[in-house]
């Protein structure tokens, strides 16, 4: 796709987001925050499909892998010891003629010379590091003392509680810790919509391991993260695997992948799944003074464990769903009359909403009753939508364009109208086919259930 097609899909797909309540600019009505979001009734059910699926597959449905929630503001020290306070920085660069700042490796160049992306200046100033963590101070006075940092990651907890979770869950080598939660950068140019944010949401895994097995289990995460996000609608010819060469790698990584999606605006990181040796246990120790090893009782071998660190992005995963998602294509009625139909073609299991549910007419009391009891019956089980305002084709529509997989109808012969074979069956009507077919309310539930779950 031309670079023109790409920023006019990426300008639909914003607009949508914003028209059908998906994602909002946090605190619009006062102008905004650059690098905040919010997320509307549709968006915050994307998210929490992304979020519910990603723990059952992680975490639910292994034996080898345990959840945690870990506190956003942590001891200080944390952050010395694991590097962040001295070396979590970008380089930034200050534009003398426009004031503004950006990000040295993102300037844009021309004949050798880095300018200014506002006003085009040359005159810059040199580099200096600009440390990406949000500050702030717990209790009441403001003192170096008091300083504490939003969390820029949430790795850390996972590290700092290691052996209470070793102790109480009484896991063998090699596990896993999973976590999602919140984690803040103070990104110096926030950009590409939502997917660098100052605010944002992570998915993590800390999987603990022998050191002879670090590489190895590198590429089986590689493996079960590739049918993740298949099995979430991104297909793998989309994903393209970075392997990362030595020299770009931390210097204590053997090995890391990086995981890019082809965003419209270009590929862009979307996980990365990183062989952290056993650096991060081995700081804190050296820091906390407290033992963090692992005594495997049958070799009577003692040792530092090695991790290896799948770790996604929620936001950026849920805007990768969406401009996947993202179609437009013409459709032809019966009268020859085409029009563009706009959907998102999101997998079952991630559509924020999973069934339409409409009567026929919505002044015939005996189908909007039918109706309700349909939607009475799923709504335990999945986001139904209730829908009795205009015709039919236009329900359809404002359900395709956000996603809905399914639509049922209720009609005459639903409520026995049209003589007893019928009675109590109802049309479904498939969103990427437009197919109908019929199917008795007895089995509704279940079907839908087979296909969301
Ligand atoms: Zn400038």
């Amino acid at each position: 796709m031309s670079k023109d097609a790409n920023t006019q899909r990426m300008e639909k797909i914003v607009s949508l987001c914003k028209r059908r309540g998906f994602i909002f600019q946090s605190s619009e009505i006062y102008g905004g925050l650059n690098g905040f979001w919010d997320y509307g009734p549709l968006g915050v059910e994307l998210k929490r499909n992304l979020k519910d699926f990603w723990w059952r597959r992680n975490v639910r449905e292994r034996d080898d892998m345990v959840g945690m929630d870990g506190s956003i503001i942590m001891n200080r020290a944390v952050w010395k010891a694991s590097g962040h306070e001295e070396t979590f920085s970008d380089p930034m660069v200050d534009c003398r003629n426009c004031k503004g700042r950006h990000r040295e490796d993102q300037l844009p160049e021309k004949d050798g010379a880095k300018y200014c992306p506002n006003c085009g200046s040359r005159d810059l100033t040199p580099p200096r590091a600009f440390n990406l963590m949000f500050k702030s101070y717990a209790g009441p006075v403001e003192s170096e003392d008091n300083l504490v940092y939003l969390r820029p990651e949430t790795a850390q907890a996972m590290f700092v509680q290691f052996k209470n979770i070793l102790d109480t869950s009484r896991k063998k080598l090699p596990f896993g810790i999973a976590q999602i939660g919140k984690a803040f950068r103070n990104e110096i140019n926030p950009r590409n919509y939502t997917f660098r944010s100052r605010e944002f949401e992570q998915m993590e895994i800390e999987y603990f391991c022998h050191a002879k097995d670090g590489l190895r289990l590198t590429d089986y995460w590689l493996e079960e993260r590739l049918k993740f996000y298949e099995d979430i609608g991104i297909p793998r010819s989309k994903i393209r695997v970075h392997d990362i060469p030595a020299e770009e790698r931390a210097f204590y990584s053997k090995k890391t992948y990086d995981l890019e999606y082809e965003f419209p605006f270009g590929l862009s990181e979307l996980e990365g799944i990183a062989y952290r040796t056993d650096y991060d246990l081995s700081k804190h120790i050296e820091h906390s003074g407290k033992p963090l090893e692992y005594f495997d009782d049958v070799t009577r071998e003692r040792f530092v464990p090695h991790v290896v660190e799948p770790s996604a992005g929620v936001d950026r995963t849920a805007l990768a769903l969406i401009c996947e998602a993202f179609d437009e294509e013409t459709v032809t009625d019966e009268e020859g009359k085409s029009e563009v139909r706009t959907v998102l073609r999101f997998h079952p299991r991630m559509a924020p909403v999973k069934c339409g549910v409409f009567p026929l007419l919505k002044n015939k009391p005996e189908l909007v009753a039918k109706a309700k009891e349909i939607v009475a019956l799923l709504r335990p089980h999945m986001a139904v939508a209730y829908d009795e305002a205009a015709a039919i084709g236009k329900r359809y529509r404002r359900q395709d364009e956000i996603g809905t997989p399914f639509c049922v109808t209720v009609d005459f012969d639903t409520i026995g109208e049209n003589g007893p074979e019928k009675k109590d069956t109802v049309t479904l009507r498939e969103r990427d086919s437009m197919q109908q077919v019929r199917i008795p309310v007895a089995d509704l539930k279940n079907w839908l259930l087979e296909k969301i779950s």
